[in-house]
């Protein structure tokens, strides 16, 4: 399996298509999967986390997710051309997973987001099966009782980074029955459509940040730090 890496991260090379294929593949295996989203934030909230790095390098699929990614490969001469985001593989499994009635389970958001979310998805997809929701706010332990309880094959975690990882990372083996785990982030404000995602002609531009930035002026702080990720790219170069 061709992988990459980005300051000490693996990030997989192929594309949407054959991605999906493989998940499904291991999906038929029944072998279970933790989906790793890497984005610039990820890389330099933890590039000095060996535990977490290790985990997640151990992982199977590492989605390059943001064009931070994709520039910082560019940079290195590398093969991650194409940017994959959460969002997009996300609803892609969604599509797929109405061919093997898995069943959905929706975790995260504020109070409703997720059971708005499930509508929306009803209505793009009509033979999904979404068996449950639930808010990102109750106990942990809670939800833990109530995914046990329900039989999940796919689980979307949208607490946020690095909760989300967090939480799967602890849980992932006591939930052994559920086979596709993935953190997808602020996913379900934008399906609920409780939050616009950037019009398509600026997603493919790669302004999607800045269309965020104006929508939420307080991300500042965070999209500092792909200054600083594209720093320590730079200087990674330039020390090769
Ligand atoms: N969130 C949650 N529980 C928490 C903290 C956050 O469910 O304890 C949710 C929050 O409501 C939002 C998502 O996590 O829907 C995080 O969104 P953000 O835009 O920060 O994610 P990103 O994709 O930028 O990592």
């Amino acid at each position: 399996m061709e992988k990459e890496q980005i300051l000490g991260f693996d990030v997989i090379t192929y594309n949407m298509q054959q991605l999906l294929e493989e998940i499904f593949k291991d999906y038929r295996n029944n072998k279970q999967l933790f989906i790793v989203n890497i984005n610039p934030e990820i890389v330099l909230s933890n590039y000095r986390n060996k535990a977490l790095k290790e985990i997640l390098n151990k992982q199977k699929y590492q989605i390059p997710d943001g064009s931070g990614i994709v520039w910082a490969s560019k940079k290195q001469k590398g093969n991650i051309k194409e940017r994959i985001t959460g969002i997009d593989l996300m609803l892609k499994i969604c599509e797929k997973s109405q061919e093997y009635s898995s069943n959905i389970f929706l975790y995260g958001g504020k109070e409703g987001i997720a059971k708005k979310a499930k509508k929306e998805l009803e209505k793009q997809y009509p033979k999904i099966k979404i068996v449950g929701t639930n808010n990102g706010y109750d106990d942990e332990k809670e939800v833990i009782q109530r995914l046990k309880n329900t039989q999940v094959d796919i689980l979307f975690v949208a607490l946020g980074s690095p909760k989300q990882e967090n939480f799967i990372i602890k849980y992932k083996e006591e939930l052994e029955d559920i086979k596709i785990l993935m953190p997808v982030g602020g996913s379900f404000d934008v399906i609920s459509k409780t939050k616009k995602r950037a019009p398509n002609w600026i997603i493919k531009h790669n302004l999607e940040w800045l269309y965020r930035l104006l929508q939420e002026p307080k991300r500042i702080f965070r999209q500092i730090k792909l200054i600083k990720f594209m720093f320590l790219i730079l200087l990674k170069k330039d020390e090769q």
